[in-house]
């Protein structure tokens, strides 16, 4: 173990105790306290190691506590952490520079998370066209504020706070008549996730996305491509959106953005951009934020991690589809964003798994999330389908 005080694990329940207590009891939390990590592993705070296939709901795309990470937010904590926007700062500018050229995108706008980047999404479609209305589908998830939540699928997420900012636009998934059916002259934009994440690892077939593309130019709606979670390297490339060749007008990312630190933005397309005044955030593109994704963008590309992230996927999913446990319906993603669809609940799995020195997550019910470091290694990999056929 590193690091100063070796919590007892009395702390672990007096830890709990205290969420209990004085944190708003809007998570269900598994009865672990994590206090430490490196690479793909994390420990609780009894020293018991995991193999992270949550990976912060794929965020630590470059695993934990990466030593090129640490020590560029450590630089930069000890000369400048945030000023505000109405100055220019050095990180800013090169990071908006090597996501235009990620992205292939003509300018961004920085934020914290990805509820905001759907919700600046959003505004600026309103904004670019004049119009007011969305085309959403089913099983989306795009974020808990009141316009991504307006986009959000899940009636147990949108009901309590209605009025929202539109009602009922969704159409199924994958299905790009049931798009061009529904949108009208108020439609602004479509907005998709490439491949759907809490909807439960939903790819799409190969055509689904150029097609939608082209009802879009066909009727002058604009394209929102949500790549929240499906960026930097998850899938197997830099964008989701690559496997398909298809560029949305406007692109969200968050999640692996900051490499762990908190961080959000959109992309747009020439022509499509903020004036002065339409939109703002007090700490978006901090200079401490921006030194972090620059580190971890760095990092992605000197361990040659989008590669990776195609190899260890076809590995995982290839050791998933032959693993002997039961009740298997289908082994599905790309890159390492893979879900294992079960005939059950997988709630006991993901419990005996946390036993056993595995974290995984349940999304949608039946569908067992695995979304690693992309720094994981095939003995590891070995060691979650071990744990897994055992469960
Ligand atoms: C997680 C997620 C969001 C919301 O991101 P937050 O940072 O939790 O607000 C939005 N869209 C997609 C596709 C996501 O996976």
């Amino acid at each position: 173990m590193t690091g100063n005080t070796t919590l007892q694990s009395s702390d672990h329940g007096s830890i709990i105790r205290k969420d209990a207590k004085y944190v708003m009891q809007n998570y269900g939390r598994y009865k672990i306290v994590l206090s430490s990590g490196n690479g793909c592993v994390v420990r609780d705070v009894s020293g018991r190691e995991y193999i992270d296939c949550v990976a912060g709901i794929a965020v630590n795309n470059i695993g934990h506590c990466h030593p090129k990470h640490v020590e560029a937010i450590k630089e930069q904590a000890e000369k400048l952490i945030h000023v505000s926007n109405l100055y220019y700062t050095e990180p800013q500018a090169e990071l908006a520079e090597q996501l235009a050229g990620i992205t292939g995108m003509s300018r961004v706008f920085f934020c914290n998370s990805g509820t905001e980047a759907v919700e600046a999404a959003m505004k600026l479609a309103r904004v670019t066209t004049g119009k007011t209305d969305f085309v959403a589908v089913e099983h989306s998830f795009h974020g808990r504020t009141m316009g991504s939540l307006s986009v959000t699928y899940k009636d147990i997420y949108r009901n309590p706070f209605k009025p929202l900012v539109q009602e009922e636009m969704f159409v199924p998934y994958d299905d790009s008549d049931a798009i061009a059916d529904a949108i009208t002259d108020k439609t602004a934009a479509v907005i998709v996730e490439p491949i759907q994440g809490e909807g439960g690892i939903n790819v799409p077939s190969d055509r689904y996305l150029q097609d939608i593309r082209s009802i879009c130019d066909e009727t002058g709606t604009l394209l929102i491509f949500d790549e929240v979670q499906t960026g930097f390297g998850r899938t197997g490339k830099w964008f989701c959106k690559e496997h398909s060749g298809v560029e949305p007008d406007i692109m969200t990312m968050a999640k692996a953005m900051g490499g762990g630190f908190p961080m959000g933005a959109i992309a747009a397309r020439e022509g499509i951009s903020f004036d002065k005044g339409q939109h703002a955030a007090t700490f978006g593109g901090s200079p401490l934020a921006c030194a972090a994704a620059l580190a971890s963008i760095r990092v992605i590309r000197e361990e040659g991690l989008i590669k990776r992230s195609q190899e260890m996927g076809d590995y995982f999913m290839g050791r998933l589809r032959n693993m002997s446990l039961d009740g298997v319906v289908d082994v599905r993603g790309r890159g390492l964003m893979i879900g294992v669809e079960l005939d059950r609940k997988c709630a006991d799995i993901v419990e005996y798994c946390m036993e056993n020195g595995v974290l995984l997550n349940c999304t949608s019910e039946k569908v067992l999330r695995i979304a690693p470091p992309l720094t994981i290694n095939k003995g590891q990999i070995d060691s979650v389908v071990d744990v897994l056929e055992q469960a």
